[in-house]
C-alpha cells in the first residue's frame, strides 16, 4: 500500500492510499473530488473506497462526485455520523476493522472534535516498519482539533487512546497547521529542547513550501503540549495536574491564541 498526499482548500490534506499491482485507490476525507479523480487518471486506478473521519464539509465535500464516478466504491464512516456523511454505507464502531489493498486497519471511537469522529490505524508490516494513522481532526502535528461537540473528557479519552499506539505511527492528519501550533506550543512548554528544535525546522520547512504531514507519534508524544497532559511542565503551565483540567486550560488558551 502506498499513499500519496493531495493537498486541496487552503490548508487540508487528502490522502491516497493504493495498491499499484490491483490498480485500486482508497481515500481518505476527500475534501474535494476533482484533485482525486485528476491523480486516479494520472495513476490509472480504480477508487473502492472512502475512509472518511467525521462529518465535516472539508473532509466529505468530493463524496458525492466520487461515487458518481466509481459508483462501485464503498463510503465507510462512523456509527454516530449516521445522516451526515454523504453516501455512507458502512458505520463503523470502535474495534471495527477495514480492509484494503491486503491490509487492514483498526477503527477507533474518537469524539471529542465532532461526537462522531473516527480514526483508521492500520499497523506496521515487516516490510513498512510504520504504522499508518489517519486521524482527521483530533491529533494534529503539534497540536489537536477544536472541540465542536465533544467535552475535553471525552478528548484526553480519545487522543489517549491514540497516544498508545507505537512510536513508528506515522499521524496523517487532515490539515498543514504544524507552524502555527508550534508557534503557540513554545508559550506553553517554553523549556521543552525537542520542540524547540521542531519548531525551527518547521519554520524552515515551511518557508520552503514543504508539507509537516505524516509526522511520527513519537515526536508528537516529546512535543505536542496536547499530547502531554501528565508533564510538569504543562501541569505547571495549568496550574493543576489534573489531566482534564489541563488539557482544557491548553486548549482554551490555544482557542484565544
Ligand atoms: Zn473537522
Ligand atoms: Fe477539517
Amino acid at each position: 500500500m502506498q499513499i500519496k498526499r493531495i493537498p486541496v482548500l487552503s490548508d487540508n490534506y487528502i490522502f491516497l492510499l493504493y495498491d499499484q499491482e490491483q490498480k485500486i485507490a482508497a481515500v481518505v476525507d476527500p475534501a474535494e473530488a476533482q484533485p482525486v479523480l485528476d491523480l486516479l487518471k494520472e495513476l490509472d486506478l480504480e477508487l473502492v473506497a472512502i475512509f472518511n473521519t467525521h462529518h465535516h464539509s472539508d473532509h466529505v465535500g468530493g463524496n458525492q462526485k466520487l461515487i458518481q464516478a466509481f459508483p462501485n466504491l464503498c463510503v465507510y464512516g462512523g456509527k454516530e455520523d449516521k445522516g451526515r456523511i454523504p453516501g455512507q454505507q458502512v458505520f463503523l464502531v470502535e474495534g471495527d476493522q477495514v480492509s484494503f489493498a491486503g491490509r487492514s486497519a483498526e477503527v477507533f471511537f474518537i469524539p471529542g472534535h465532532t461526537k462522531a469522529h473516527i480514526a483508521y490505524y492500520f499497523p506496521p508490516t515487516e516490510t513498512t516498519g510504520t504504522g499508518e494513522l489517519f486521524c482527521g481532526d483530533t491529533i494534529f502535528a503539534g497540536g489537536c482539533g477544536r472541540l465542536f461537540e465533544g467535552t475535553p473528557t471525552q478528548m484526553v479519552d480519545s487522543i489517549g487512546k491514540l497516544r498508545q499506539l507505537p512510536d513508528n505511527t506515522r499521524i496523517w492528519c487532515a490539515h498543514e497547521y504544524t507552524l502555527g501550533n508550534l508557534k503557540f506550543a513554545v508559550t506553553v512548554d517554553p523549556d521543552n529542547e525537542i520542540l524547540q528544535q521542531r519548531f525551527h525546522q518547521v519554520q524552515k520547512a515551511r518557508s520552503q513550501d514543504e508539507a509537516t504531514v505524516p509526522s511520527l507519534l513519537g515526536l508528537e508524544r516529546q512535543t505536542n503540549p496536547f499530547l502531554r497532559w501528565d508533564q510538569p511542565a504543562l501541569q505547571q503551565t495549568a496550574n493543576s495536574t489534573d489531566s482534564v483540567r489541563v488539557f482544557a486550560k491548553i486548549r482554551g488558551m490555544k482557542d484565544q491564541f
